[in-house]
């Protein structure tokens, strides 16, 4: 149970599109592919420990 806690340092975070400038709310520790929900372009992409962010990061919601 305790082995799905591996980063305590997750949070949630606001990224906007650097395509068409739309801005959402992401799960910094996403484990699946993020989408603009307004143009589709991939937004986060999951990698071991941590996503990769590749949209702008706007502020982090802790
Ligand atoms: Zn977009």
């Amino acid at each position: 149970m305790a082995e799905l806690i591996k980063n305590p340092k997750t949070s949630f975070i606001e990224v906007e599109c650097p395509k068409c400038g739309n801005k959402q709310i992401v799960f910094s520790n996403s484990a699946t592919i993020v989408k603009c929900k307004s143009c589709g372009e991939t937004l986060v992409i999951p990698q071991s420990g941590k996503a990769k962010i590749l949209g702008k990061v706007v502020r982090v919601l802790s």
